[in-house]
């Protein structure tokens, strides 16, 4: 007797943010209802989907260039079903399926919950291009994502209304918008009945949150996610500076969970630029936050994004974003040569730079940095950090590897029975991005 037919192979390729990796779990899960189990490699699977991210010139280049090295396996295999998804579907639509003649399928950031329809259609032969505009999906109307492990993501809100005048966001991800709290706390209770002990809170613009029910901002929506047992960690990404006020800065100290970590983009350090890019702060309302943040918040590690080469940054302006480094004193940074991207102000402006400035301020910029990670891990060796033990390290052999409160990777000497545990670690050297120590504790304290 034949046996019953196996699922069908699924592969998702995943560019760009969290907020991209936490749509391709909602993909994997609502695939998985039509019968897709997700494979690490594109080659044999039966269904490519590439979530793709636009924000930059070059993370749009990566897309267009996996999408031509999937022509061959289509041409071995023609039963293949290609689609794209994300931030490049959205902005392309119905041209992505004339110029890539071997896809089937493209789907806007808004359009997650019709992937099986399309798929289905895409197996009758109908290719199409489904790009409404917003609103986006209303997160909770998919399926959870399957088999969380120790960490997970969650999106509070997404889209953004801020318009910085380079970035492609709002048009290709659309205005904010908030997921009720009720849903928040449902699926952050789903994913900690699961065993997720550490859950970041994501959004383009995840300290503008705001509950469309009631008005709750983040900071209270904070104090409501802390209140749920045996969840032990939150993290939340990523925050704007304009939108970081005292709530917030309380929230981060009062409560236990809430990690004393925050990714609060500067972008440049010169006011003029600043004024140019739309931030709606200056570099002293910036140095401001940073320093009442470490005031109230003692050890957070603060996380950075810099561009550098926006049109019309001259020197003088470049030189501002180094010394901004210096006074700042990121735990790390993303930096980025500016790039056009479409719809927005900035592609406009005169003053563009040639990319061998852009890429020597880059390097400039990226060496400040690193020496700056340097010094700052040094300065933590003899410090106890709680880690929370994910794993083996891939280095090392017998090392475990974990994350501190701050974020920082620390790896050190210690048994399997440890993962998924909070220990205290002894840290005893500094790398530029990780921490080495030895275990101090073997269990701390769960919160409950
Ligand atoms: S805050 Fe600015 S940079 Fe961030 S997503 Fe919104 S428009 Fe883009």
């Amino acid at each position: 007797m034949p046996g019953a037919p196996g699922p069908k192979g699924l592969h998702i390729a995943t560019f760009g943010c969290q907020m991209n990796q936490y749509d391709s779990a909602r993909i994997a899960g609502l695939l998985a209802r039509e019968g897709y189990a997700q494979m690490d490699q594109p080659q044999g699977a039966d269904l490519i989907v590439i979530n793709t991210c636009s924000v930059r010139e070059r993370a749009e280049q990566k897309v267009y260039s996996y999408l031509g090295g999937l022509r061959r396996l289509k041409a071995e295999n023609p039963g293949l079903l290609i689609g794209v998804g994300g931030c490049v579907a959205q902005q392309e639509g119905a041209r992505l399926l004339k110029q890539v003649p071997h896809l089937d399928f493209v789907f806007g950031t808004g359009s997650l919950e019709r992937l099986p329809q399309l798929v289905a259609e895409a197996q009758k032969g109908r290719r199409q291009a489904f790009t409404e505009p917003r609103p986006p999906d209303r997160p909770q109307a998919l399926a959870p994502a399957p088999a969380p492990g120790l960490k997970a993501m969650l999106t509070v809100m997404r889209g953004c209304d801020n318009y910085c005048s380079y970035c492609v966001v709002p048009y290709v991800r659309g205005r904010e918008q908030s997921r009720p709290v009720a849903e928040v706390l449902e699926e952050a209770h789903a994913l900690v009945d699961a065993g997720v002990r550490e859950i970041t809170l994501l959004g383009q613009n995840v300290n503008s949150y705001c509950d469309p029910e009631d008005g709750r901002d983040f900071a209270g929506l904070l104090h409501l996610v802390a209140g749920i047992k045996d969840l032990w960690r939150i993290r939340f990404a990523t925050s704007h500076p304009k939108d970081l006020g005292p709530a917030l800065m309380e929230a981060m100290a009062t409560e236990a969970k809430v990690m004393e970590q925050i990714h609060l983009p500067a972008q440049a350090g010169s006011n003029r630029i600043l004024k140019a890019m739309g931030r709606g702060y200056s570099r002293e309302d910036y140095l401001a936050l940073a320093a009442e943040l470490r005031r109230r918040v003692p050890g957070v590690a603060l996380g950075g994004d810099f561009i550098v080469g926006f049109p019309g940054e001259s020197e003088a302006d470049f030189a501002q974003s180094l010394s901004l480094l210096d006074e700042v004193r990121y735990d790390f940074i993303y930096s980025f040569k500016y790039s056009d991207r479409p719809f927005t102000r900035a592609s406009s402006l005169d003053g563009k730079l040639d990319e061998e400035t852009k890429s020597r301020r880059l390097v400039t910029l990226q060496e400040r940095q690193r020496e700056i990670g340097r010094q700052m891990h040094r300065q933590l060796i003899g410090r106890v950090e709680e880690v929370l033990v994910e794993g083996p390290a891939q280095k090392g052999q017998g090392r475990l590897t974990g994350r501190s409160r701050a974020g920082r990777v620390v790896n050190f000497a210690g048994g399997p029975e440890l993962v998924g545990r909070l220990v205290a670690v002894r840290v005893a050297e500094g790398k530029q991005s990780s921490l080495l120590g030895s275990l101090e504790q073997r269990e701390r304290s769960e919160a409950s």
